[in-house]
């Protein structure tokens, strides 16, 4: 590669990083000043590269003129010297010249690629130093990413995970009309369980229930805690008869779970509401169907699990 293709190399490399790194429109003001302050710097060198590779290349033009100059002396010797004498004095001059017009040259040439080197070793590192505060950002912003859409307190999903994962599979569902249902899960006299045994306790079960549903999901399922004592799942490729199943199971398996609580033994029981998705409706309609079952498991009783087939 010569010279101005490597330039042209580093500028195209450059472009992209910053592109990379500037393609996430929440990046920080801080962060694109300091990639700017980077792109800068970089920028000054490569204008001074091509400054200097524009000064080198006149010094060589001119060290060309000059060598043909002494040519054209040598030339001029031979046809103009009268004696075998005169003619070596006058070569030997010309040559002389011609030496040191060469030697010159290669010295002009070489301070000219060791200048262009330290710019260009300069460069690469500040193309790594840059590299690495766009890989650097680039992690923190997907951190960031992953905070805003986690629950604090049970670690799972949060509701804004959820809508865009509810959109995602809709729009699956659109498109090859595999099967996807949702549930709402709520648990059942948890305002009791706050009552008695205070909030922290409160939270404490928050977590634990969180967990056994995530332990407790199906391959490809999706949950996300809805709010409160309220959670959601997405259930894609089953047939609502598995569906209902699979809660009645879950259900059942909390009911099993021990608790106990400053000595006592509790049981925790959840209330379930799922429906799948019909070509007529949308993702809010789903929704409600979803909690008017959910309402009706809770108007039955409590502890029970009311889907499409259980309720024909
Ligand atoms: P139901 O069986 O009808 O669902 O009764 P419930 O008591 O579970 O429902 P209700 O809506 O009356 O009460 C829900 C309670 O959940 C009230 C609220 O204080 C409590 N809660 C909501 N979020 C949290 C939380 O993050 N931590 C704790 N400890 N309690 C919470
Ligand atoms: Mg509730
Ligand atoms: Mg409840």
């Amino acid at each position: 590669m010569d010279e101005d293709q490597l330039l042209k190399s580093c500028v195209v490399i450059l472009r992209m990083i910053v592109q990379d790194a500037m393609s996430e429109a929440s990046l920080t003001g801080k962060v694109i000043q300091s990639l700017y302050n980077s792109l800068g710097q970089i920028n000054d060198d490569v204008g001074r590269s091509i400054d200097s590779s524009q000064l080198q290349f006149e010094q060589r033009q001119a060290g060309n003129a000059q060598l043909k100059s002494h040519i054209s002396s040598i030339e001029e010797a031979v046809s103009v010297s009268d004696s075998l004498e005169t003619l070596k004095e006058q070569t030997q001059f010309c040559v002389k010249n011609l030496v040191s017009t060469l030697s010159e040259q290669q010295t002009s040439d070489q301070q000219g690629q060791e200048a262009l080197m330290s710019l260009l070793s300069s460069m690469q590192e500040q193309i790594d130093t840059l590299q690495k505060q766009a890989v650097a950002y680039k992690k923190k912003l997907a951190e960031q990413v992953l905070q805003s859409r986690t629950d604090p307190l049970t670690r799972l999903p949060n509701r804004q995970a959820y809508n865009e994962k509810l959109e995602e599979a809709y729009l699956k569902f659109k498109s090859t009309g595999s099967a996807l249902a949702v549930a709402v899960v709520d648990i059942d006299h948890f305002k009791a369980i706050n009552d008695r045994f205070g909030h922290a306790v409160g939270d404490k079960t928050l977590q634990v229930v969180s967990r056994f549903l995530k332990q407790n999901l199906g391959k490809n399922h999706f949950i996300a805690r809805w709010g409160g004592e309220e959670f959601v799942l997405l259930i894609p490729n089953t047939a609502i008869e598995d569906v209902d199943k699979h809660l009645n199971d879950l259900r059942n398996k909390l009911a099993l779970m021990p608790f106990k609580f400053k000595q006592e033994k509790v049981t925790i029981t959840a209330s379930f509401g799922a429906t799948y998705f019909t070509d007529t409706d949308t993702t809010d309609s789903v929704f409600e169907r979803a909690d008017q079952f959910l309402y009706k498991a809770k108007n039955e009783g409590r502890n029970k699990v009311v889907t499409d087939v259980s309720c024909d």
